[in-house]
Order: C-alpha cells, then sequence, then structure tokens
C-alpha cells in the first residue's frame, strides 16, 4: 500500500513499432517489482495507436520476451481496441472547450487540413518525481499541442494519459526520456479530472564510451537475442535492476523473488547508469551456477548440435561428466554453441585424429599407461590422477609427459588440463588413447 492507502497499479506500456531492445526490460522489471512488492497490480499495455508504424508481430516479439522473462502481468490492453473510449473524452474536452478542431494548411502531402489541439492555458506545471525531485515546467513553449488526428485517431500523450486515468494507475515509473512528455499529460490530466499519478523517471542507459547509442549497441540490441545467445532470463534481469537502482546493501546477486523484496523507488539514482557488458557476463555466470545439476545438464545438451550428438562415442553419462568443466568455462549457454562450432567438444566423443610429430614425443607414454592402469576406475578424478602422474611428469619434464598425454587425449593444441580430460573420458577410453598415441 502506498501512503494513500491505495492500491498500487503500475503500467509498462510499449509501442510496438520494433524488436524491443533489451534496455527497455529495466523499465518493464521495475514496474513489474514495484507492484508485486505492494501486492498491486502490474498491467501490460500495448500502445498501438499509430497504425504506420504498430506491427503486430513486434507486439508478439514483447508478448513472447515477458514469457520467456516470467514476468506475469495482471491484465493487458490494447490500444487499438479502445478508439471509442478515446473518442468519448475527445468530445467531452471539446464540449468543454479544453481542445478545440483546428484547421490546417498541409504542408506535405498526406498532412491532414484539421487536428484537435488542446487548448494549453499557458501556465507552470510541477511535479515532485520520485527519482529526479521537483520538476517545474513552463509550458508556454508547447503551444496548442496536437492530441489527436481526429476523434478516431488519439495521439500518444492523450491516450496515455485516458488510459493511466481509466486503469487507475498509481505510478508511471518510465525511462528520463519521458520527462519532456510529462508535462503535456499533466496538462490533459487537469483538463480530464484525472488524479495525478507519482512519476519516477529512472536514470537514462549509457554506453561504457558515454556516447550516444549506435545500432549494434548491447543496450538498444531486441531483447530476445540475449535468450538465443544463452543468457538466463534471471541474470538478465539482475543485471537490468542494478542499472539505475540499487539495494543499498553489498548483495549483488539477486533472484526475481529477491528482487521483489528488496525493490524501493528510493533507491532509484538519478545518474545515468553504464551498461558493462562484462558485468552482465558475471551476473549470468552467478545465475549458471545456482542451477541445480539437472538443469545445467539438459540446458547444455541442448545447446549441443546434431552432428556432436550423432558422434560415434556420443553418451551422456561422459556430458554428465563433462558439465562441471564446461560451466567453469562459460558466461552464457552460446558458449557452448560456439565450443561445438570450433571443434573444441567433438574429442570427446569420437577419437581424435593427428600425426605422430604433433606429440612431440612418444618416450614416456608406456610408464604413463602403467601408472593410469593402476587406478581405481571407479575413483578416476582429476586429482588423484594428477597425484598419480605429478612426480613422473616432473622427473621427466612435464612438457615432456603432459604434453602428450593432453595431445592424445584431446587431439587439439588448446584443452582443458590432461587430468580433467582423463576423468571425463573415463580410464578405459583414456588408456586406449594412449595407447593409440604409444602405437602409431
Ligand atoms: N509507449 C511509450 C513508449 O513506448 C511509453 C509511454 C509511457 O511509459 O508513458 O515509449
Amino acid at each position: 500500500m502506498n501512503s494513500e492507502n491505495k492500491k498500487v497499479i503500475t503500467r509498462f506500456a510499449p509501442s510496438p513499432t520494433g524488436k524491443f531492445h533489451v534496455g527497455g526490460v529495466r523499465t518493464a522489471l521495475y514496474n513489474y517489482l514495484y507492484a508485486r512488492k505492494n501486492n498491486g497490480t502490474f498491467i501490460l499495455r500495448s500502445e498501438d495507436t499509430d497504425p504506420a508504424r504498430s506491427k503486430k508481430e513486434y507486439e508478439d516479439y514483447f508478448l513472447e520476451l515477458f514469457t520467456w522473462l516470467g514476468l506475469e502481468y495482471d491484465a493487458f490492453y490494447r490500444q487499438s481496441e479502445r478508439t471509442e473510449i478515446y473518442k468519448k473524452y475527445l468530445e467531452q474536452l471539446l464540449v468543454e472547450d479544453k481542445a478545440y478542431v483546428s484547421k490546417e494548411t498541409p504542408k506535405e502531402e498526406g498532412e491532414r487540413a484539421e487536428v484537435i489541439r488542446f487548448r494549453n492555458p499557458n501556465g507552470k506545471v510541477s511535479f515532485e518525481d520520485a527519482v529526479l525531485g521537483r520538476i517545474e515546467f513552463d509550458t508556454t513553449e508547447l503551444g496548442d499541442f496536437v492530441i489527436a488526428r481526429s476523434l478516431e485517431s488519439p495521439l500518444y500523450h492523450f491516450t496515455v494519459v485516458v488510459d493511466d486515468f481509466l486503469m487507475g494507475v498509481t505510478h508511471i515509473i518510465r525511462g528520463q526520456e519521458h520527462v519532456s512528455n510529462t508535462p503535456r499529460q499533466l496538462l490533459i490530466q487537469e483538463a480530464l479530472g484525472a488524479p495525478r499519478p507519482i512519476y519516477a523517471h529512472a536514470s537514462i542507459i549509457l554506453n561504457e564510451e558515454r556516447a550516444k547509442l549506435s545500432k549494434r549497441d548491447p543496450i538498444v540490441r531486441p531483447a530476445l537475442e540475449y535468450r538465443d545467445e544463452g543468457y538466463l532470463p534471471g541474470g538478465l534481469m539482475n543485471f537490468m535492476a542494478l542499472l539505475g537502482w540499487n539495494p543499498g546493501t553489498e548483495q549483488e546477486i539477486f533472484t526475481l523473488a529477491e528482487l521483489v523484496q528488496a525493490f524501493s523507488l528510493e533507491r532509484l539514482q538519478k545518474p545515468g547508469a553504464i551498461f558493462n557488458p562484462e558485468k552482465l557476463e558475471w551476473i549470468n555466470k552467478e545465475h549458471i551456477r545456482q542451477l541445480s545439476a539437472p538443469q545445467k545438464f539438459s540446458i547444455i545438451r541442448d545447446y549441443l548440435s546434431e552432428d556432436l550428438r550423432n558422434l560415434p562415442d556420443y553418451n551422456e553419462d561422459r556430458l554428465q561428466k563433462l558439465v562441471p568443466t564446461l560451466i567453469d568455462h562459460i558466461t552464457n549457454f552460446g558458449m557452448i554453441r560456439e565450443m561445438v562450432a570450433n571443434g573444441d567438444l567433438a574429442y570427446y566423443f569420437s577419437t581424435p585424429k593427428y600425426t605422430k610429430e604433433m606429440l612431440k614425443t612418444q618416450e614416456f607414454l608406456p610408464a604413463l599407461i602403467n601408472i593410469i592402469e593402476g587406478l581405481n576406475e571407479n575413483n578416476f578424478t582429476a586429482p588423484i590422477i594428477k597425484e598419480a602422474v605429478w612426480a613422473f611428469a616432473t622427473e621427466k619434464g612435464r612438457g615432456n609427459v603432459l604434453w602428450p598425454m593432453r595431445f592424445a587425449l584431446s587431439g587439439k593444441e588448446k584443452s582443458p588440463d590432461p587430468f580433467t580430460l582423463a576423468e571425463v573420458l573415463g580410464k578405459d577410453e583414456t588408456i586406449k588413447r594412449l595407447n593409440y598415441a604409444k602405437d602409431l
């Protein structure tokens, strides 16, 4: 409950005019968190009144995004289905002479000869922003701004105010780029006799150069690309939440439920927030770590290619053993796909091919095989294998023992260490590959 003891109602109101940017996830999230924290209502509203730019596919895009993120909304509205409602309020303003039909001289082809303009009382408006503090505007410079092309074709400022009014929105949390829209919306609110919601304009999001965003900037990338690249929804939301909000504690890793608990408007911050892609990797990795072992396994399996699964020795027991190594190595699951593409996983499931020169020396392989044969296959772990081999390798020169061992197991210039490889492959396969190398 807020201070007025009214039920909190927030809304997120994207316009389906393009693939939803990841930056917008933050605004959606803040509205969701605030509603949930206060046992309120979270509304999703598609602001699709511009027929030239709005597309169903873009609406589907953000709906899919909400499903992926797991952000549940309590109601969904589409502005294009509310024309009659807006019309009624436009007529009311016309009757009360708070708006008027204005004759225009079209400057360009397609421009209208008639629009509906708001009769600006030309005064000062001010509001108390929950983030930015008191903001005052002289609205004179706005003139009698256009609120509708016609009774059937209202524009953004008008529909947004009517909807927030009728839907009982108590808190408008949105990005700072909307601050300059607020005075017009306050004027329309007053004209309609609508109560004023609380405004909280969250900081702008900057890239690391604090520069203007280019099209390829990670902030403006279509949000679902992060899903497709193997980020976890919880990781992405954790990262986004911290752009412009801080919990006031040292805690940096949050589940969605923990964010709900911790969130408050008071801790939204004014200065621009820097979108640091490395921090996203770090946070996402922490979320990956928190998955259960079966979850890790099944997600990794989903990221393997058909080709890999069709390899002669592909088996899920071995994949199971490989999971901890892979998890250590990645910050998002897309990296698994890259590893597959680079041939960094195939050798776990098929005997590597190489020439004997690449082993550098075969001299110590027989003794190495002996040592490994002495190990118990039920306790064939990297630390135990290392312990068994280490003294020998130190005596003969590590490069002379460990390089051929690693190469025999992977056939690769770069791979995990030979002990890890041996553990994943298991005793039999390790010995088989070492024998193959010895006999080359
Ligand atoms: N539909 C607007 C937009 O996508 C948001 C309106 C608002 O939050 O007030 O930018």
